[in-house]
């Protein structure tokens, strides 16, 4: 993990004035800024963070990003889920999931580490070049139809 990039995020952090706390003793929770009752979780900073919303009766975990392609399938993004529900140990933790991350969350409801997947409609990402959400998309519009 780069120290320096560390460094840089707690100085950020701390001229901004951020709280940064614990839950359950995982460190590395900061109340963001502008959303109510949300928490950017930089656990796994600056590979992987993510927001959590805490809600009265439930934990809602949104915006996953594992930053570097080659740090993805290698276990950041669930090592950090597993903080959280460690973090929360008796919650009800629940995602909305993107066509293409819902076999990560499957996986994870199987693990125990979420309770529960709230959409089962198709929810394509926002990354247009994302092929398992946008598979119909004309990826090559000016070929030939003669060739
Ligand atoms: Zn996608």
């Amino acid at each position: 993990m780069n120290i320096k990039i560390i460094k840089k995020v707690i100085e950020k952090a701390t001229q901004n004035r951020q709280e940064i706390v614990s839950f359950n003793g995982i460190a590395g929770f900061w109340k963001h800024p502008r959303h109510e009752n949300c928490w950017v979780f930089n656990g796994k900073m600056p590979i992987a963070n993510c927001w959590i919303f805490i809600n009265p009766n439930n934990i809602q975990i949104l915006n996953v990003m594992v930053y570097n392609s080659e740090n993805r399938k290698c276990g950041i993004g669930s090592q950090m889920i597993s903080e959280i529900r460690r973090a929360f140990p008796d919650s009800h933790i629940w995602v909305d999931s993107w066509n293409c991350s819902r076999p990560f969350w499957e996986k994870m409801k199987q693990r125990g580490m979420i309770s529960s997947i709230a959409n089962d409609y198709s929810w394509p990402c926002t990354n247009t070049t994302c092929k398992i959400c946008h598979k119909d998309r004309p990826l090559d519009t000016r070929r030939c139809i003669f060739d």
